[in-house]
């Protein structure tokens, strides 16, 4: 198997979206996925699911699960389309929920990590500010358990 198409797999990417270059920085330490579509993709309106030409893109970049150690950014021109009823809408994207910097496996790995210790624990092994770790847990909360995921006014430890 081709390295894209693993990590094609890997991600979940499904519709016109592909791995257009993977690059290992070893002195940066880092890796960067770079994902686009083809010229002519369309894309469902979000709320009515009717399929649209891109309007635009922007630049962005996800925070991704570290491959081995190094920490993995994934990058792509994220599109937005007109629909006729709703107008321009920002398109769902498979490996993230809409505004979140992270993927979806960098935060349900987040949220994991959050049920065994302190939001600072987690927020230093994962190398992201504590504000993040929160955000992620809060957008969670309501579809985890709210027992267990009772949080601190102050926020420090999950129970
Ligand atoms: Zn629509």
């Amino acid at each position: 198997m081709k390295s894209e198409e693993l990590f094609r797999k890997l991600l979940g990417l499904e519709g016109p979206w592909v791995i257009k270059e993977i690059k290992f920085d070893h002195q940066g330490k880092r890796v960067d996925i770079f994902m686009d579509f083809p010229r002519g993709s369309k894309f469902p309106c979000p709320v009515c699911g009717i399929p649209y030409g891109v309007y635009d893109t922007e630049e962005r970049t996800w925070r991704h699960l570290n491959i081995f150690q190094y920490p993995t950014y994934v990058h792509a021109r994220e599109p937005r389309i007109k629909c006729n009823e709703h107008g321009k809408k920002t398109v769902d994207l498979p490996w993230a929920r809409k505004g979140s910097g992270f993927s979806l496996h960098f935060e349900a790995m987040v949220v994991e990590m959050c049920r065994e210790m302190p939001v600072s624990a987690v927020s230093r092994i994962v190398e992201i500010n504590e504000d993040s770790v929160w955000r992620i847990l809060k957008h969670y909360v309501d579809v985890l358990d709210p027992i267990r995921f009772r949080q601190h006014e102050h926020g420090e430890m999950l129970i």
